[in-house]
């Protein structure tokens, strides 16, 4: 295996690996200010880390490794090498809580490898939510949302579209939601304000189903604010659905697609109530390591235990196998070879060529 070396690069060389980015990452609005980690072996730059190294809660935004040399312990490396960096910066403030912050997000199957990176550092999961995926259609003869019952319920005013709404009840459900600890991520602006609908009673938002302005096919919710414990019961954010559903209904074509972010229990429970054939396609999982975990166990810990090895077809029990494939991370049976058939276990699969 060649040298791997660890460097923090300029803003205006990472820019150029935006493609390889993650969202949060590509498209931060202060993109300059970030920290760049690089991985680099002959002078090539084979991973990027990227992270918002701000003085409280540092966040990793994305990272991406070249797959020629995925499996070797690199994103291990780069992580381990940014963590020493930054607490080189803050570390001494341990008198302040302070932990790193990441947050995994996409297809189902596809984030287990930076999973278990992150959590073989050391990092404690904190989130696990799961994206629901329909279609416009099913809002169309779902027995809930167009139940008469919730259609007559939704013809009170206190059932509001967003677009309805004064801009004085906005400005205070938004700082309501910034005090409950609600509103990391939401930016009330990117709304879609025909189909965002909220129940209010005394000029204050009670809950209410709020989605973004379509994106690339998808009109995927936002948030689902204040689900009752018990849905059975309390009907109100079922009614305010049912106003947005009609609302969906009567703007966009039947063939897009609708996501649901269940962030907790009770969005889950209402999705999936609603929704009893929804497919889970993706998930969110975020991820803790607090400062002073890192700094009582030392930080050799995190350059010490790393090992780079090159890995071929040759060095796996894939040499022989009739599924393999010129790429090492790769074969006919999968799209990402497990973990452990990279570290050298036997395979499952495994069929004589
Ligand atoms: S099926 Fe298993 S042993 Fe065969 S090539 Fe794929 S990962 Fe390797």
């Amino acid at each position: 295996m060649k040298e791997v070396r660890f460097e923090i690069i300029p803003a205006d060389l990472a820019a150029s690996f935006k493609d390889f980015m993650l969202p949060p990452a590509a498209e931060h609005t202060e993109f300059d200010k970030l920290t760049f980690f690089a991985a680099i072996v002959d002078d090539m730059i084979v991973a990027i880390l990227v992270c918002d190294a701000k003085r409280v809660a540092p966040e990793f935004l994305s990272i991406c490794v070249s797959p020629d040399f995925e499996g070797q312990g690199i994103a291990t490396g780069l992580l381990n090498f940014a963590i020493t960096e930054v607490l080189s910066r803050y570390g001494d403030e341990v008198n302040i809580p302070n932990n790193f912050s990441a947050r995994v997000v996409g297809p189902v199957g596809s984030c287990d490898k930076i999973c278990h990176i992150l959590e073989s550092i050391g990092f404690k999961q904190t989130e696990n939510s799961e994206f629901y995926e329909t279609r416009v259609s099913s809002l169309d003869s779902n027995h809930i949302l167009q139940s008469d019952a919730a259609k007559e319920r939704a013809a009170d005013p206190k059932y509001r579209a967003l677009k309805d709404c004064t801009s004085g009840l906005i400005n205070t459900f938004g700082n309501q939601i910034i005090e409950e600890g609600l509103s990391e991520g939401l930016n009330l602006n990117d709304l879609d304000k025909d189909i965002s609908y909220f129940v209010v009673e005394n000029e204050k938002v009670k809950s209410g189903i709020l989605f973004y302005e379509e994106s690339e096919g998808v009109i995927q919710n936002a948030f689902v604010y204040k689900v009752n414990e018990d849905i059975l019961t309390n009907m109100e954010t079922v009614v305010a659905f049912s106003a947005s559903a009609s609302a969906v209904l009567e703007k966009y074509p039947c063939g897009k697609r609708l996501s649901f972010l269940a962030e907790d229990e009770g969005v889950a429970r209402l999705i999936k109530k609603v929704f009893p054939n929804a497919k889970v396609t993706g998930i969110a999982k975020g991820y803790e390591l607090k400062f002073e975990d890192v700094l009582s166990s030392g930080t050799e810990r995190f350059t010490d235990d790393i090992a780079f090895t090159h890995i071929s077809n040759e060095n796996m029990v894939c040499a022989t196998c009739r599924h393999c494939m010129e790429n090492v991370m790769e074969c006919k049976v999968y799209l990402q070879k497990p973990d452990r058939v990279l570290d050298g276990a036997d395979c499952p699969d495994f069929e004589n060529a």
